[in-house]
């Protein structure tokens, strides 16, 4: 019977990512920095790959969506427009006992859930992370890490449409890191001080922002279906009344059903003219976008996207996570969407003489311009599925002694424990084939 990681919990994706290189303690040697985390050579691989898919999903499949890539660091008026100077702030208590610190509105109690102890009265705590430009550290030279990328896109959009003759309704996607001092990070990469978002920002004309925001929140959920989450772990939160952000008209949480409770993964938001009108207001440049067609100005409406990709890297690690049994021995095994996956196939010889290893190169090399390949001829054929199957690799191919007569292998799946004799001129066809 396969047991998930919901019931197992996150102890065990945790022990995995930091035993297979997927995810180490910032800092480990130094007794580590809290909450901050480094990627290892599995986990880049794996974030990598959901970035490509992110990047290709939204703007090479979409005409007219571009990228960017813009800088962390900002002109700080940009941070006083979009109203995170004065507005971007969580409510922080302190206990006056054991001095934890806890974001207020995270709390269902009135006293301390460490100690019992009494509590301060909420006070709001800014989140950007402050540092300061050039040789003095003075007020004027303050500048901010941001803490979204949203905004390098909205200070950018003129430049976008003047230099590719973008025409609305069209996007600007941008991957890059962000920054929040957060009360309260946990959860392993779930809730971190830095972190990377994956955001798109939809300009649509006012009064079709309700059929753009009905169409994005659909293909962003889509996305993680085709990824292999189940439906049943995903569902659609919609934000009502107080909820509701300032700028926002509108707003849908994709969430996730990790082992901690159900959790935002992604938020769609029509948060309408709001930041154009504030950056046409604060940098006093005419930010309309001129309709040649209809004759018309008019500034933007925006419906954005925006997902986490460390918090997505966690919830298809969780959702992979599976112990099974083989033989009566158990097994650890990520079953990642192949597209996912760090490593798409490995290659064993049976034995490590005999001209099998050199078949067995000989395979690597061909595979190798197309995807992530490993080559491993040490220890039992048993325990190098073993290790595979943990890093959720989905293809194992097994060179043997028929190899040399008939020019075959064993190619092994992870999820079924299938094994077909296939030919080796064949195996680039057959695996592309099973990616899709
Ligand atoms: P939360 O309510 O969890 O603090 P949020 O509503 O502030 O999140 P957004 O500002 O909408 O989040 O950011 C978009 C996405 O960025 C989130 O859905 C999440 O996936 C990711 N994200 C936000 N904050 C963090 C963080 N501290 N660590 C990791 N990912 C984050």
């Amino acid at each position: 019977m396969a047991k998930k990681a919901m019931e197992t919990g996150l102890d065990k994706v945790v022990a995995l990512c930091k035993r297979r290189g997927f995810v180490f303690p910032s800092s480990e040697i130094y007794g580590g920095l809290n909450s901050i985390w480094d990627y290892g050579p599995l986990g880049i691989e794996l974030k990598n790959n959901l970035q490509r898919l992110w990047w290709n999903a939204m703007v090479h499949q979409h005409e007219n969506i571009v990228g960017l890539d813009a800088a962390i660091l900002m002109h700080p008026d940009i941070w006083r427009a979009s109203g995170h100077v004065d507005g971007f702030t969580d409510p922080l208590v302190d206990c006056k006992q054991c001095k934890t610190r806890f974001r207020a509105d995270d709390l269902a109690m009135e006293v301390c859930p460490e100690c019992g102890g009494e509590l301060t009265e909420p006070r709001n705590f800014n989140l950007m992370f402050k540092t300061f430009m050039g040789p003095v550290e003075e007020q004027a030279a303050t500048v901010f890490l941001r803490p979204e990328t949203a905004q390098g896109i909205y200070v950018n959009y003129q430049n976008v449409i003047n230099s590719s003759r973008m025409k609305v309704p069209f996007g600007i996607a941008q991957v890059g890191k962000a920054f929040r001092n957060e009360i309260t990070p946990g959860n392993f990469i779930f809730r971190t001080r830095e972190f990377e978002q994956m955001e798109m920002q939809f300009f649509v004309k006012p009064g079709e922002d309700g059929t753009w925001m009905e169409y994005w929140r659909r293909q962003r959920y889509d996305f993680y279906l085709a990824l292999g989450i189940p439906d049943e772990k995903l569902r659609l939160h919609e934000h009502k009344g107080d909820e509701l952000a300032h700028y926002a008209r509108a707003a849908y949480d994709i969430e996730y059903e990790f082992s901690f409770g159900w959790q935002e993964l992604e938020g769609i938001h029509n948060r309408t003219d709001f930041d154009l009108v504030r950056h046409q207001e604060h940098s006093h440049k005419k930010l309309e976008y001129f309709d040649e067609i209809a004759g018309e100005r008019y500034l933007p409406y925006i419906i954005e996207t925006s997902a986490g990709l460390n918090r997505s890297m966690l919830m298809f690690l969780d959702n992979a996570y599976t112990e099974d049994e083989i033989d009566g021995e158990k097994r650890v095994v990520l079953k990642l969407h192949p597209k996912l996956a760090p490593v798409k196939a490995a290659v064993f010889p049976l034995v490590k003489k005999d001209g099998l290893p050199e078949i067995a190169r000989q395979i690597i090399t061909e595979l190798r311009p197309h995807w992530n390949v490993f080559y491993d001829q040490s220890g039992a054929i048993g325990r190098r599925y073993r290790r595979m199957d943990e890093i959720g690799t989905p293809w194992c191919i097994t060179v043997d002694y028929d190899s040399k007569e008939d020019g075959c292998v064993t190619l092994r799946d992870r999820d079924t424990l299938a094994q077909e004799r296939v030919k080796i001129d064949e195996l680039p066809h057959i695996i592309l084939d099973k990616m899709k």
